[in-house]
């Protein structure tokens, strides 16, 4: 555990770096550790974890809305009196596009709020050569097995600031300090040493794994660039290949498409869906039509290790057919 502590946090490029035993339990720590209390400012277009984690915190998530281009929190779309209730932001780096990160900062230093990213599509992400892990007050990762690079089941939290970082240290292990002595209420977080010895494995080809996944990833551009449209990508950061969204013209024809799909053995998947501000249990705060309309219609195409190019050929073209037929029928 000690072992791949050190090398993530080198291959990565950070300093503080601790492991968790999954990616929500990373997020329930930073909060923790950073003492958040009240209103969190968040994204409604992301996986369930993010929002559910800021309410098992006794914490209230107010939904911003996002960009229609890199699909990450659009801070301009919170008002002033939102943001001076709110203790703190929990952006989202989706897909592994970094959020606005300096406008979030500028923001979050006017109105005195923490800010948490959540960084589980983000890892080995820059920004300007630099890790996108580095901004915030703390950054967290998911280890999931279906993440980019993972340990089965398992996170990370990279912190600013160190004494926050030794202080989550020790909620992680039941808030024991050196004389065995609770000093916090703790948990336990803790990533097994069976967990960590499966990453220690899977890094060493992860530099391989991202550059297969980006060749992928550029062959469907290639393909698809004319039937649908696709997250824009910043010049200045790099794409780990982790995911492959589309955007499809409406609902209608999205779930058409993955109908159709389904029935050739191909999974594309409603991801995210639905906008999380439309969730009643999450309390609905916040208006948000954009992440709504995005929500209603994108999906994520397969990409995975084994797959090859000629697979992303073959799932294009069909995809491409089963639009064009589509779009012939429903146009007049
Ligand atoms: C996977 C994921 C999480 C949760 O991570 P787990 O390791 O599954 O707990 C949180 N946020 C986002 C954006 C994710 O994709």
């Amino acid at each position: 555990m000690q072992e791949l502590e050190r090398k993530l946090a080198e291959y990565l490029n950070v300093e503080y770096l601790l492991l968790v035993n999954n990616g929500t339990m990373a997020l329930d720590i930073a909060y923790r550790a950073l003492e958040v209390d009240g209103l969190v400012i968040t994204t409604p277009f992301t996986f369930a974890a993010t929002t559910s984690s800021i309410c098992w915190q006794h914490n209230t998530p107010v939904f911003a809305d996002i960009s229609s281009e890199s699909f990450t929190l659009d801070i301009a779309s919170v008002d002033d009196k939102t943001l001076s209730l709110a203790d703190a932001i929990v952006p989202v780096h989706v897909f592994g596009h970094p959020c606005q990160v300096d406008e979030i900062a500028a923001v979050a230093k006017k109105h005195n709020c923490k800010v948490i990213y959540d960084a589980a599509h983000a890892f080995a992400t820059t920004i300007n050569n630099r890790s996108v892990l580095a901004y915030g007050d703390a950054a967290t990762l998911s280890f999931h097995a279906t993440k980019l690079f993972h340990t089965v089941e398992g996170g990370a939290v990279v912190f600013k600031d160190k004494a926050v970082y030794e202080k989550a240290k020790l909620l992680v292990n039941f808030g024991l300090n050196s004389q065995q002595v609770p000093e916090f209420i703790g948990t336990n977080g803790k990533l097994s040493e069976v967990h960590a010895a499966m990453g220690l494995t899977n890094l060493t080809f992860i530099d391989a794994l991202i550059k297969h996944r980006q060749q992928l990833k550029a062959a469907y551009y290639d393909r698809l660039n004319t039937y649908m449209s696709f997250q824009t990508w910043q010049a200045n950061v790099t794409d780990n290949g982790a995911y492959m969204p589309v955007l499809l013209k409406n609902e209608a024809e999205l779930l058409h498409v993955i109908n159709v799909l389904a029935v050739e053995g191909i999974q594309a998947r409603r991801y995210f869906y639905p906008s999380l501000s439309l969730v009643e249990s999450f309390g609905q705060r916040g208006v948000t039509p954009i992440a709504n309309d995005i929500a209603s219609r994108i999906m994520c195409l397969p990409l995975y290790a084994d797959l090859q190019l000629t697979d992303v050929k073959l799932i294009s073209d069909m995809l491409i057919n089963v639009i064009k037929q589509y779009r012939g029928r429903t146009t007049t």
